[in-house]
């Protein structure tokens, strides 16, 4: 697949690209704020799950570069340095991590915490989708020892089965919860955004990093009938922006000819990146199928 054909096939890679941003994943961010206005009157935000880190160069835009807006961008890989963010190396799940965060709003909450956390996905929907649910609650508990009361919480979540549980455990920290999808996240993902305004935990509640929010005891049957909590489904972004499922010509709409423009941001150090190095020397073990094995040339018709 040759670097031009990789480009056609998404429209917002190829525009995140053109406009530097390092991910298209910036797009999303942008268009939930159209819809929300995430970012009015908000000084200092947290960005979980930041790497390669194109949430944290909008919130950085937006707040960061103002003298007196702060971010912290946390992420389990490295991520290249970028004006007005503070950047922690770390697994949100870990209690080290979280008490890092923390330590960094202790006295000035954040007015914003946004996590955009995926974990490695298997295949397996369900195993997939109770990791992604882990993140959002660590990212969650992160968010009830750094918000501000009235503050917000944007979270990646997948539409799964058991949605409404999260959906419930969302609603009892926050007044107004709702499941918004921007343009700009294909249709063919299950992945949306719960954004969860007003930040208001329930009278005595003491935020406490210990307590798992995610409670395995509990009864999923009791989220039938009245007790389950259905939120709204908002769609964002302008009906004029581009299809994230549709492919787009190439050539620019004034008829000038595209010219391909390299990866704002490649990766620091991936996982990969010992794979390449073997390969380029040409160590990288080939895969034995069992056609090539001598044992399977055995004649096993001999008794
Ligand atoms: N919002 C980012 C951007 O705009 O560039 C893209 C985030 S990417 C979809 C998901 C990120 O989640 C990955 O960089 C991955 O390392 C991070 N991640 C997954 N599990 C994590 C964990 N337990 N702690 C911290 N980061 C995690």
């Amino acid at each position: 697949m040759g670097r031009t054909s990789k480009d056609k096939r998404d429209v917002y890679y190829r525009l995140a690209k053109e406009n530097g941003w390092r991910a298209r994943s910036a797009f999303k961010l942008l268009q939930l704020d159209e819809e929300f206005q995430l970012f009015q009157g908000v000084t200092r935000a947290v960005d979980l799950c930041a790497a390669p880190g194109s949430w944290s160069q909008v919130l950085s835009q937006k707040i960061g570069s103002q003298g007196s807006g702060q971010v912290v961008a946390v992420d389990l890989q490295a991520m290249a340095p970028l004006p007005g963010v503070v950047q922690i190396q770390g697994d949100i799940t870990q209690l080290s991590t979280a008490k890092e965060i923390i330590q960094h709003f202790e006295g000035c909450p954040a007015d914003l915490v946004v996590c955009d956390g995926a974990p490695d996905v298997t295949g397996l929907h369900d195993v997939d989708e109770y990791m992604q649910a882990q993140l959002l609650l660590a990212a969650l508990n992160i968010a009830t020892h750094v918000l501000k009361p009235g503050g917000c919480f944007v979270a990646k979540i997948f539409r799964g089965r058991d949605v409404t549980l999260l959906y419930s455990q969302l609603r009892v920290f926050f007044s107004n919860v709702l499941c918004a999808k921007p343009r700009s996240s294909r249709n063919s993902s299950i992945e949306a955004f719960a954004v969860c305004q007003g930040y208001d935990p329930p009278e005595g509640f003491v935020p406490d990093l210990t307590r798992p929010l995610l409670d395995h005891s509990y009864d999923f049957n009791q989220l039938d009938g009245p007790t389950r909590i259905i939120v709204p489904f908002v769609t964002c972004g302008d009906l004029s922006a581009y299809d994230s499922d549709r492919s787009y010509p190439l050539d620019l709409e004034d008829g000038s000819e595209y010219k391909y423009t390299p990866p704002t941001q490649p990766p620091i150090s991936p996982p990969y990146q010992e794979a390449c190095t073997l390969k380029k020397k040409g160590q990288l073990a080939k895969e034995i199928r069992p056609q090539d094995c001598p044992i399977s040339k055995v004649d096993t018709s001999q008794p």
